[in-house]
Parts: structure tokens; sequence; C-alpha cells
């Protein structure tokens, strides 16, 4: 929480001032550190279980021992990589540290004091951020069934627009927008409005109708489209993904971007987890047999859940999330209450191993009960 009493205040800029900061998934280390609780289980950041695959860890150790070194500032093998992967020309992918790095380069690109963004009720954290933390005005549209509104955000859209956030499927409501009426709110835009379309969760999802819209790109010079290694590749913690666009937005964005922004480590890595399939199948395939099962015992407790297409699940509990999330703490299952998103009552669900699963589930029947 921003401290008022902060006596900088009135030195930063007017929009840090009102800025809220993120707030992260509590780690298990600080669990053990404030509660004396050993053996917790994580359920709070849409981390993968399973891990990363062994190409990759085997890819991070080689780094070891050239660690004086600065990495490659163009990230030109994981940039050719990521190129290959979606058949599009090196020059239109820009690298972050994590995707909401990139997010906050097209944040630093395109908006600014006197112009809008604009997002649905219930998105991500980050795009709120971004936006107030360069000054420009966020306009957010309600949602509808708790997923993206899309007619509701293109009334949104105007002259002092420039762009607008999308993220498909959403995090932390788990909804999801099929291709037809995603590719015409795209088109329906105006030419001075970016479109970013955050799918940090598309290997997840197996719905028929679910798009890729980086096969788009061609089709719409102003569409960004950002991916991540943190979720089901299992790197969350070497902080990598990317963005793709044209390649005269990429220039822009390669312009505000540290040359070093992701370390060499993070590059070695991500290029190896982007090989191994394997492991991103064996990881789609472990998410969607614990997700059916978690839902299942979600609703063998009484509450209901929104359909989830990601590694999480988003439930109603009925009554203030907040404290249950305090109690299930104290039980050793950190997950996230997401009252900052705007719903009170719910509680985040990242999926786990089975056996964390059985204790997440175990947990919640024992904190709810009367
Ligand atoms: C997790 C997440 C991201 C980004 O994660 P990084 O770790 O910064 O790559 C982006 N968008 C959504 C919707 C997410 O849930």
């Amino acid at each position: 929480m921003p401290n008022p009493d902060n006596p900088f205040l009135t030195l930063a800029a007017p929009q840090i001032a009102g800025l809220t900061p993120y707030v992260p998934g509590k780690p298990l280390s600080e669990l053990e550190r404030e509660h004396g609780i050993r053996e917790a289980v994580k359920l709070a950041s849409n981390e993968n279980p399973l891990g990363c695959g062994e190409a990759a860890q085997a890819a991070y150790r080689d780094c070891a021992s050239e660690l004086a070194r600065y990495p490659d500032g163009g990230a030109f093998a994981l940039r050719g990589a990521i190129a290959e992967h979606h058949g599009v020309d090196p020059a239109q992918v820009t690298v972050g540290n994590g995707s909401n790095d990139v997010l906050d380069l097209v944040a630093r690109t395109f908006l600014q004091p006197g112009v809008e963004s604009v997002f649905s009720e219930h998105a991500f954290a980050v795009y709120p951020i971004a936006t107030q933390a360069v000054g420009a005005a966020a306009r957010v549209a309600p949602a509808r069934d708790f997923g993206h509104d899309l007619d509701a955000m293109a009334a949104l859209v105007g002259e002092r627009t420039r762009v607008v956030w999308i993220a498909n499927p959403n995090n932390p409501t788990g909804t999801w927008l099929a291709a037809g009426p995603l590719r015409a709110f795209l088109e329906g835009l105006p030419a001075h409005v970016v479109a970013v379309v955050d799918e940090a969760y598309f290997e997840y999802v197996a719905e028929p109708d679910y798009p890729d819209a980086s096969r788009w790109l061609a089709d719409f010079p102003n569409l960004i489209v950002t991916r991540t290694f943190a979720k089901v590749h299992g790197l969350a913690a070497l902080r990598v993904g990317y963005g793709l666009s044209h390649p005269a937005v990429a220039e822009l964005l390669n312009r505000v971007r540290h040359p070093f922004n992701v370390n060499a480590p993070a590059q070695a890595a991500a290029v190896a987890a982007l090989g191994d399939r394997a492991h991103v199948q064996r990881s789609v395939e472990h998410n969607r047999a614990e997700l059916a099962r978690v839902s299942a015992g979600l609703q063998a407790l009484g509450l209901d859940a929104i359909p989830s297409v990601c590694n999480f699940v988003t439930v109603d509990l009925g009554r203030p999330a907040g404290p249950v999330d305090q109690a299930l703490l104290r039980e050793g299952v950190i997950c996230r209450a997401v009252g900052n998103y705007g719903l009170p009552n719910h509680l985040r669900i990242s999926i786990g191993l089975a056996d964390e699963n059985d204790r997440l589930l175990a947990a919640l029947d024992k904190v709810l009960a009367p």
C-alpha cells in the first residue's frame, strides 16, 4: 500500500503519487518466516507446478561460467527462435523482462498525459498500473459474465484512445474470447489505436474457437501480441517474455527498451524451453486433469467457480475472501484473494501438483466449516 506520509510524495510525478503497486503472491519463504509454517504449498502465482523442463535447466546451468559478460542486448538467438516458432520476422519480436516489461514498453511508447487506454473490469492488474505510471487515463469497460465485453470496450474507444489492453484468456477470471468476436473488434478499431492481445496462458487453452492472435499480425499493423515464459514454460524466476508486432512498432518499443533487459541465462533457458514441446505438452495435460479435479472438488464444497481455461480457477466464496485467504495461510496454503480486481468474494487458486490440490481442497473445507 502507498504511504500517504511519504515525505517525498510531493516531489514525485503526480501520477506516481496516486499509484497503487502490484501485489504479488506471498513467497513460500515469507510464510515460513512470518507464520513458522513449514511445507506450505503456494497456489498463488499461476506458476507451473512441474517446474521448467530439463533442457531449460541445462541451458541455464551452462551460463554459470559466463556471468562476467553482458548478455546479447539484441537477444539474437532468442528472437530468432521466437520468430521461427511464430513464422514471423525477427524484426517483429521485442523481448522483455517478463511480458510485464513489454506491457510497460507499450505504455511508455504510446501513452502519455492527455491520452487514454481502454481495458475491461477484472482485467489483469498491470494494465491500470502501466497506464497510470505514464500519466495516461484509464477507461474501464464493465465486464460481462466476468469476461471482457468487447462491445462495451469498443464503446469507450475514442479520439484520445491510444492503447486497448485485451487479456485472452484473462487473469484472474480465466475467461476467454473466441476468434470471430475478437477479430471483428480489431477490425473496428481506428488506426490511431494500438491493440495489445496478452496471451500469457495461450498454451493451456484447448477450445477450438480460441484464436492465436500472432497469426493476425499481417492483417493488423496496430496489433501487439504478448507471450511469456513464466507460465507453461515454468521460467517465472528468470523473467522473460516477448511482444510480436509490426516491425515499425517493434522499432519504437526497442527505443525505450533497456538494452540488457533480458539476462543471458534467461535468454538461453527460453530458447531451450521453446524447443521443448514435450514439456509444454506434459504441463498442459497435467493442468487439464487437475483443473477438472479441483473444479469438481470446489463444486462438491458447494462453491461456484468461474469456468476457467487457464492454470488457475477463481471461485466465489459467498463471503469476503480476505479472511478465508488468511485462514488458508494458517493451514499452510497460499492462494490469492482478488478484491483488488473488484471481486471481493473471490479467491484465485493456481492449479498445483495433485497432492497440493488435495491439501487446498481439504484446507478450504476446514476453514469454510461453520
Ligand atoms: C502472468 C501474466 C503476465 C506476465 O507475466 P510475466 O511473468 O511478466 O511474463 C501477463 N499477463 C497476464 C494476464 C498474466 O497473468
